[in-house]
């Protein structure tokens, strides 16, 4: 019998993790809570422990996994940058993800939120309700014909690309290793500073590392185009939050949309309705009319949610069975 802790857990994922459950050989503790140094008690004789993109897997917390009987992390995530892989290495317990649950899921988002911050529509929808027809300060602008920036032009990346395309918009890219398919269909790959200065629209895919931590920062905003749009669905420290809301101010960042942010953690994902929201930086995003926020829901789909739960246990059974896979990170 395996036994896998579930942190971060929600209803949804219980619902799938029960639905596809193999039939035997399996049990699964569902923890609501967060992994990191605070709980990892809770993991304490699990065989396997399975997070997502808050959980915090630093060395001292696997440490302690290591010395009660934990073998396997398990990310429900592509991204591994909250994993200390390193340190998992030195400890002996491997780390496998699942690297593509729905890149289409994400680069939809990345287009809707380009699409409700350009023609307003969440406005619009507010405004109707409450019997104003006015379209006074709705106006928006043509996709058609514009420049979008794509920054990584890995699974997600492309699928964004690909929906511009279809959009009729002009595509340019920048990631360290371009795509010959994309080159073909029309994206012109540039350098980083060409594609900020010369975007309407900048959009980011490329995973959070050394390299690219706060890549988006006042350097790279004072030679992006007056009231460019910047939407962020890969990993909040891309962007420098703080040097965001002083362009947003000075009106040369015109629309920003977030799907992630720097302090997510104690945030996304829970309801804060009747709290007192004690981080500034968000509240001040929030106040902005040309800022968009998604609590990190673009992967949320029904099909990434079922690729995730089936990825996920065939990430399980082929290390119980020693079977080589490619999703190992570490
Ligand atoms: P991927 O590995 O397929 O593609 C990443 C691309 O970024 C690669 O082409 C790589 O060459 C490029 N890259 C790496 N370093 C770079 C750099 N310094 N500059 C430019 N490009 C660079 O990954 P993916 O599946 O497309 O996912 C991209 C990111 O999206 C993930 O790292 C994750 O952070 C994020 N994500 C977000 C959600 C969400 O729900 N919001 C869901 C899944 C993934």
């Amino acid at each position: 019998m395996i036994k896998i802790a579930l942190f971060s857990s929600k209803s949804y994922d219980k619902e799938y993790f029960e639905r596809f459950k193999p039939q035997a050989g399996i049990e699964i503790r569902y923890f609501k809570s967060a992994l990191n140094e605070d709980t990892t008690e809770l993991a304490k004789g699990f065989d396997v422990v399975c997070v997502f993109v808050n959980d915090q897997i630093n060395s001292t917390v696997l440490k302690y996994l290591k010395e009660h009987g934990t073998r396997l992390i398990a990310l429900r995530c592509a991204g591994f940058n909250n994993v200390d892989l390193d340190a998992a290495q030195d400890y002996g317990i491997k780390v496998v993800r699942v690297p593509a649950y729905s890149p289409n899921a994400v680069a939809e988002h990345a287009m809707a939120l380009i699409l409700t911050l350009n023609r307003k529509t969440h406005k619009a929808y507010n405004r109707v309700r409450e019997g104003n027809f006015s379209l006074e300060r709705l106006t928006g602008f043509n996709v058609h014909r514009k420049t979008i920036g794509v920054i990584g032009t890995g699974k997600i990346g492309k699928a964004f690309c690909n929906i511009c395309l279809g959009f009729g918009a002009n595509v340019m890219a920048y990631d360290i290793h371009p795509d010959s398919e994309l080159e073909k269909k029309g994206v012109v790959y540039s350098s980083i500073e060409n594609l900020f200065k010369n975007s309407d629209i900048i959009s980011l895919h490329c995973p959070l590392n050394d390299n690219t931590r706060h890549m988006i920062n006042k350097d790279a905003f004072k030679i992006m185009k007056d009231g460019v749009m910047l939407i962020n669905t890969s990993r909040g420290a891309l962007v420098d939050t703080k040097a965001a809301i002083k362009a947003l101010k000075k009106h040369k960042l015109g629309y920003f949309g977030i799907d992630v942010y720097e302090q997510e953690e104690n945030l996304f994902f829970h309801d804060h309705s009747e709290n007192i929201i004690e981080d500034e930086v968000i509240m001040r995003l929030i106040s902005f009319p040309n800022v968009l926020i998604t609590s990190h829901q673009a992967f949320f789909t029904h099909e990434a949610l079922e690729e995730i739960t089936t990825t996920t246990y065939q990430n399980i059974t082929d290390f119980t069975n020693c079977k080589e896979s490619k999703n190992v990170v570490a």
